[in-house]
C-alpha cells in the first residue's frame, strides 16, 4: 500500500528535505527542519499523489481516513492535548503546499478545531478570553472564505464595525465582550452567505479543511499563477496539518518573517519583520506596521533585537545554521508563544537581481558553494536589475501614496525613465532638440510605434505604448537601444486630437511630466528621481571608480567566472559607434548584426535616400548615391574604431525601398515640395513600390540582385572604411552578411560582387584586410539548402526572427490579434518570438548546423535575432553546436551568463 501521510515533528520526521514532489516544498521542508531537531510544532503531510486522486475523483480515496486518524492520535500524543477535547483542546491548521512556492496562491486555514464548547476549554486553559476569542473569530473568517467561500470583506467590515463602537485602532485592542459580539456577528454573516451554518464538529471543519485546500490547487488565481510561470498543472498540492502555536497570546508573543541575507540587496546578516501579538498572515497582510527584527538607526519601531533579545539570538542561530544546511538563502516564518520560538517555514528565499550576484559570489567566498554553482544560482534574466537605471525608492513610495500611479503596462524594457510626454516621433526628436534651449527629456506615448519613429524613439528617455507585446517593434528597439519601454498599455487612450492621452478620467497632456518603470510595467506622473545602475557608471560612463562600486565587484567576479567556462562567445547587435562601445564595455566580443538600414534614416541622409528611390534609373540611382557613400563610411569608420580588434558583421540593406517613403498625402506633398518635384511622381512611385505583404517582399538579396548599385556602394563604403582605419594602425576585421538568402545562386552573385568591389578598393589603397562573407540564414529553404549554400558563405548566421515568421507562418507585426490568445490558452507553450521553438524552428536550425558543417567543415556559424538573448534559446544554441550568439549590448552580459549556464549544464550528469 502507497503511504499517503507523513508524520514531522518532536526531533524527528518520516520525509525530509528531498522530498518535495511528493510533500509538496513546505512539507518536505518541515520534515527537514524536524530532523535537524529545530522547534517545529508535530504535524503530518497528506502527499500531492492524494490531491490528484482527489481531483480526479471528487473524493477522498479507501483508506485516507484511517491513516489521517492514527496520524491525528500521534499529534496528540506529542503534544499532550486532544483534538475537539472540551478541556485544553489542542488546535491545527491546514496549510497548502505545492512543489515550488506559489506564495498566497493556495488556502490556509488555522485554528481548526474551535467551536461553543472547545472555546471554553481554551479560555481556561489560557486563561486569555480576548486570545481565545481573536483565534475564534479568525477560525470563522478563514474558514468561511476557504471552505464556504463567503466573500472576506464581509468579515473585515463586521470587525471594522466593530473595532469603531469599541474605539480602538487595532483589533488586538478589541475588549473579549466586543470579540463575542464579532463572532456572533461572523457566524450570522457565515450562516447568511454559505446557506448552512460553521460546523461545530472539529472533525467536520478539518475535513472540510482539508477538501478546500486539495481544490484550491485549481482557484483562478493559482492557474493564473501557474501559467505566468510556466508551472505545470498536475503537480498538485500537499496538504500539512500542524498543531497550532499562538503568536496572539499576548505582548510577549508575535509573529514574523526573517530572511538569511537581504532580499533586496543580497547583505549578510538575519534581515526581516515581525509583529507582536499577531497570528499567520498579519505581517504581510498590512494591518498594523511591522517592526524590524534588527536594530537600526532610521527605524521608528522597536527591533526584535531590543525586545525580546533572547529570542533575537536564538533565531540568528536558526537562520545561520538553515542557511548552512540548504547552502542557500533562506525564507523563515517563525511564531513566538510565551518567549517560546517555534519555525514554520522555511524555502530559498526570492530576491531581486542585485541580491542574486552578491549572495552567489559571497556564498562562494564563504565556502559554502563553488564558483559552478554559484553561476548556476543566478538567474541570467534577472542581471537587467543590475544594469537599469532605477527609481530611488523613498520617492516612488511617497509617489504611489500620493495616488500617482497612473497604469500598468508590459514591462518590456527595464529601467527607470522620466520626461515630457511626446505623443509623436517628430514632437519627441523637436523636443529633445529644442534648439537655443535646455534639452528636454521626453517619453514617447504612441499607440504604437514603427520603424519610422526611430529617430523620435532614440531621442526620448524611454517609450510607452498602448498596444503591442514584449517582441512588438517599440519593445525590440527599446531594448536594444537599452531604454526603459512598457508596452500593451491598455488603459491609455490616446485622444483623436493627438495632443493627450487619458486613463479613465485623467487626461496627461503632451508637455506634462510622466514617470515609466520598464522594470515593473508602472506609469507615474510626474517627475520621480533616478540613479544610473552601479555597473553601468563604471563600465561605460566610467564616472565611478569599481574600489566605490561594491555591486560592480559582485558582478565582475560573477562575469569572470561565466567567462572561463562557457564555451559560446557573445556578440552584439549594434548600429552605431555609441551602441557599439557600451557592447563592448559589457563584454562583447565582436559585433553579430549591424544593420545598416537604421543609417538610411538618418536625418542627414534620408532626402539622399530618397532621391535614390524616386529617380528614374540607374544613373540617377547612382548619383543619389553617391551622397549616401561618405556618409556611410563615416558610419563604418566609427564602428569599426569602436570594435578594434574584433570582428564586425555588417548586414546589407534589408528592408524593402517603400519604408524610406512616406504614405500619407500630406507626407508625400511636403516630400516632393522639398525635393523640387511633382506630388504626382512621389505618388507613383509609392504605388509602384507598394507590396501586399512586405514582409515577404522585395527585400534583402532580392533588392541587392535587382539594384546592384545599392550594394556595391554600401560594400564600398565598408572597405573604403576599413582602408582608413587599418591606415591608422587599427586591426580591422570586416565580415559582409546578405539578408535573406534561400538559394545558392542568391549568395554566389552577391558573393562575386563583394568580392569584386572589396578587392578594387583594397587593391587601389594598397591594404591586406582579412574579411570574410557570408549569409544570414533566416529563410526555411536556405536550412534545406544549407548544404549546397555552405558553399559558396564563409558563415552563417540565423535570423531567428525572420526564420520563426515564415516557419510559422506568420508575421510578428500581425500577431496581435491571436498569439496572446494562443499563449494563454496553451496553444502554444509560449511566445516563439521570445524563446527559441526548439521543437520546429529549432530543428530547422540543426538540420541546417548539420548539413552546413558538413559540406564545409568548421563553418563559423552564429545567431543574430532577439533569441540571442534569451537565455533558454541560448542553451538551445549551445547544444546545436554554435559559435556564438549575438543580442543587443544591454544583454551581452545576459548571455554571457547564459551561455556558461548552459556549457554547465551539458556537463552535469
Ligand atoms: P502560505 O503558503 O501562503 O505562506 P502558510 O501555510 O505558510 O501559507 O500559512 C499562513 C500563515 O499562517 C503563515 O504566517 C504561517 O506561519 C501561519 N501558520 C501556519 N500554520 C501555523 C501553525 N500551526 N501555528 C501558527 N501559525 C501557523
Ligand atoms: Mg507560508
Ligand atoms: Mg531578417
Amino acid at each position: 500500500m502507497t503511504k499517503r501521510v507523513y508524520l514531522f515533528g518532536a526531533g524527528s520526521a518520516d520525509g525530509n528535505s528531498g522530498m518535495k514532489e511528493l510533500l509538496g516544498g513546505k512539507g518536505a521542508n518541515l520534515a527537514e527542519m524536524a530532523n535537524l531537531g529545530l522547534p517545529v510544532p508535530a504535524g503530518f503531510t497528506i502527499t500531492t499523489e492524494v490531491c490528484l486522486e482527489y481531483l480526479k475523483v471528487g473524493g477522498f480515496p479507501d483508506g485516507l481516513r484511517e491513516e489521517v486518524g492514527k496520524a491525528m492520535v500521534w499529534v496528540e500524543k506529542t503534544m499532550g492535548r486532544k483534538f475537539g477535547a472540551a478541556a485544553d483542546p489542542l488546535l491545527l491548521s491546514c496549510r497548502s503546499g505545492a512543489r515550488a512556492s506559489m506564495p498566497g496562491m493556495m488556502d490556509t486555514v488555522l485554528n481548526i478545531g474551535l467551536n461553543d464548547t472547545t472555546l471554553e476549554g481554551l479560555i481556561k486553559a489560557s486563561r486569555d478570553e480576548r486570545f481565545a476569542l481573536d483565534c475564534y473569530r479568525r477560525l470563522i473568517e478563514m474558514y468561511g472564505d476557504v471552505v464556504m467561500k463567503v466573500k472576506r470583506e464581509l468579515y473585515h467590515h463586521a470587525l471594522e464595525a466593530a473595532k469603531k463602537s469599541a474605539g480602538v485602532s487595532e483589533d488586538r485592542h478589541l475588549p473579549p465582550a466586543a470579540l463575542r459580539e464579532v463572532v456572533a456577528a461572523y457566524k450570522n454573516i457565515t450562516r447568511q452567505h454559505a446557506g448552512r451554518p460553521f460546523p461545530e464538529d472539529p472533525l467536520e471543519q478539518i475535513w472540510g479543511a482539508i477538501a478546500a485546500v486539495f481544490s484550491s490547487w485549481n482557484i483562478p488565481r493559482a492557474v493564473e499563477y501557474r501559467r505566468i510561470h510556466s508551472l505545470p498543472d498536475d503537480w498538485g498540492t500537499a496538504v500539512n496539518v500542524q498543531s497550532m502555536v499562538f503568536g496572539n497570546l499576548g505582548e510577549d508573543c508575535g509573529t514574523g518573517v526573517a530572511f538569511t541575507r537581504s532580499p533586496a540587496t543580497g547583505q549578510k546578516g538575519i534581515y526581516g519583520e515581525f509583529l507582536p501579538n499577531a497570528q499567520g498572515e498579519d505581517v504581510v497582510a498590512g494591518i498594523r506596521t511591522p517592526q524590524p527584527i534588527r536594530k537600526s538607526a532610521e527605524a521608528g519601531l522597536p527591533s526584535l533585537e531590543e525586545t525580546m533579545p533572547a529570542i533575537f539570538t536564538e533565531l540568528c542561530a536558526i537562520a545561520e545554521r538553515l542557511e548552512k544546511h540548504f547552502r542557500e538563502m533562506q525564507d523563515i516564518e517563525f511564531t513566538i508563544m510565551k518567549g517560546v520560538l517555534y519555525t514554520l517555514q522555511t524555502r530559498r528565499g526570492a530576491r531581486t537581481g542585485q541580491a542574486a550576484v552578491r549572495i552567489a559570489v559571497e556564498m562562494v567566498a564563504d565556502g559554502l558553494i563553488a564558483e559552478n554553482e554559484a553561476l548556476l544560482r543566478v538567474d541570467a534574466e534577472r542581471l537587467t536589475d543590475l544594469l537599469a537605471p532605477a527609481f530611488d525608492p523613498a520617492a516612488r513610495e511617497r509617489a504611489t501614496r500620493e495616488g500617482r500611479l497612473l497604469a500598468r503596462g508590459l514591462n518590456a524594457g527595464p529601467g527607470a525613465a522620466c520626461g515630457r510626454v511626446a505623443l509623436t516621433a517628430e514632437k519627441a526628436f523637436a523636443m529633445a532638440r529644442a534648439e537655443g534651449k535646455t534639452r528636454q527629456r521626453v517619453i514617447l506615448v504612441r499607440a504604437e510605434t514603427s520603424p519610422e519613429d526611430i529617430k523620435g524613439m532614440a531621442a526620448s528617455e524611454g517609450i510607452l505604448t498602448a498596444r503591442g507585446g514584449m517582441t512588438s517593434h517599440a519593445a525590440v528597439v527599446a531594448r536594444g537601444m537599452g531604454k526603459p519601454c512598457i508596452v500593451g498599455c491598455g488603459a491609455i487612450s490616446i485622444a483623436p486630437d493627438g495632443k493627450s492621452f487619458s486613463v479613465g478620467e485623467r487626461v496627461v497632456k503632451e508637455g506634462d511630466f510622466i514617470s515609466i518603470d520598464g522594470t515593473t510595467g508602472e506609469v507615474l506622473i510626474g517627475e520621480l528621481p533616478t540613479t544610473s545602475s552601479e555597473i553601468v557608471r563604471v563600465l561605460v560612463d566610467r564616472t565611478l571608480k569599481p574600489d566605490a562600486a561594491p555591486a560592480y565587484k559582485y558582478f565582475a567576479s560573477l562575469m569572470t567566472w561565466a567567462d572561463a567556462v562557457r564555451r559560446m562567445r557573445v556578440r552584439t547587435n549594434a548600429d552605431t559607434p555609441a551602441d557599439a562601445h557600451v557592447a563592448r564595455e559589457l563584454g562583447a566580443q565582436g559585433i553579430g548584426l549591424c544593420r545598416t538600414e537604421h543609417m538610411f534614416f538618418g536625418e542627414d541622409r534620408i532626402v539622399a535616400v530618397r532621391e535614390m528611390i524616386l529617380a528614374d534609373d540607374e544613373a540617377g540611382r547612382r548619383r543619389a548615391l553617391q551622397e549616401i557613400l561618405p556618409m556611410q563610411r563615416a558610419d563604418f569608420t566609427g564602428i569599426f574604431e569602436a570594435m578594434h580588434g574584433l570582428p564586425v558583421t555588417i548586414r546589407l540593406l534589408d528592408p524593402p525601398l517603400h519604408e524610406f517613403l512616406p504614405h500619407e498625402k500630406a507626407q508625400i506633398e511636403g516630400v516632393a515640395k522639398a525635393m523640387g518635384i511633382g506630388p504626382d511622381h512621389v505618388r507613383r512611385r509609392v504605388e509602384a513600390l507598394a507590396e501586399a505583404n512586405p514582409m515577404l517582399g522585395h527585400r534583402g538579396c532580392r533588392l541587392g540582385l535587382t539594384y546592384p548599385e545599392i550594394y556595391e556602394v554600401q560594400v564600398q563604403a565598408i572597405f573604403e572604411a576599413a582602408v582608413e582605419v587599418a591606415s591608422k594602425g587599427i586591426e580591422v576585421k570586416p565580415e559582409v552578411m546578405i539578408p535573406l538568402v534561400g538559394t545558392v545562386e542568391e549568395l554566389r552573385r552577391l558573393r562575386d560582387m563583394t568580392v569584386a568591389v572589396a578587392d578594387r578598393v583594397l587593391g587601389a589603397a594598397g591594404h591586406k584586410v582579412e574579411y570574410l562573407v557570408g549569409t544570414m540564414i533566416e529563410v526555411p529553404r536556405a536550412c534545406l539548402v544549407a548544404a549546397e549554400i555552405a558553399g559558396a558563405a564563409q558563415f552563417f548566421s540565423f535570423g531567428t526572427n525572420d526564420l520563426t515568421q515564415m516557419t510559422f507562418g506568420f508575421s510578428r507585426d500581425d500577431t496581435r490579434n491571436f498569439l496572446p490568445f494562443y499563449v494563454a490558452e496553451r496553444v502554444l507553450p509560449g511566445d516563439p518570438f521570445q524563446s527559441m521553438d526548439a521543437a520546429g524552428v529549432g530543428r530547422l536550425v540543426e538540420m541546417a548546423v548539420k548539413e552546413g558543417r558538413g559540406a564545409s567543415k568548421g563553418l563559423k556559424i552564429g545567431i543574430c535575432g532577439e533569441h540571442g538573448g534569451d537565455p533558454a534559446s541560448i542553451n538551445f544554441f549551445h547544444l546545436a553546436g554554435l559559435d556564438y550568439v549575438s543580442c543587443s549590448p544591454y544583454r551581452v552580459p545576459i548571455a554571457r551568463l547564459a551561455a556558461a549556464q548552459a556549457s554547465l549544464k551539458e556537463k552535469r550528469p
